[in-house]
């Protein structure tokens, strides 16, 4: 069960497709009564769509280069304690989403970078 204090925590998730169906039932309700939280969500929804375009702009070169440093990312732990029963590998996204972030920022970065040359050993 969500508690209407939580429901204020779950924009992000939302705005990316990554609730669960209850979950995602449930915020769409709030969002109908809380502005701040479909303001939230509308902004977010935007910058996702930016960072899906700017994907879109890296060069073949730049990405094979993320790809092959995409083992050398670590993923960093959690944080706060682990919920009783919850399994050691992780939910769904959780797992590569701190990895998939690493990695879009620094293409993102790369691709902002006069010239749009990538640099070495980076
Ligand atoms: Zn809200």
């Amino acid at each position: 069960m969500i508690g209407s204090a939580d429901l204020h925590t779950l924009t992000g998730a939302y705005a990316v497709d990554a609730l669960l169906p209850a979950e995602a039932e449930a915020f769409s309700r709030h969002l109908g009564a809380c502005p701040a939280c479909a303001q939230e969500v509308r902004e977010l929804r935007e910058t996702a769509t930016r960072l899906g375009c700017a994907v879109t702009q890296v060069s073949p070169a730049l990405r094979d280069q993320i790809v092959r440093a995409l083992p050398e990312v670590r993923q960093l732990p959690p944080l706060g304690p682990r919920p009783a029963g919850a399994s050691l590998r992780g939910g769904t996204w959780q797992r590569w989403l701190p990895g998939v972030a690493v990695a879009a920022s620094r293409a993102f970065g790369e691709s902002r970078r006069p010239g749009g040359q990538p640099t070495a050993g980076r």
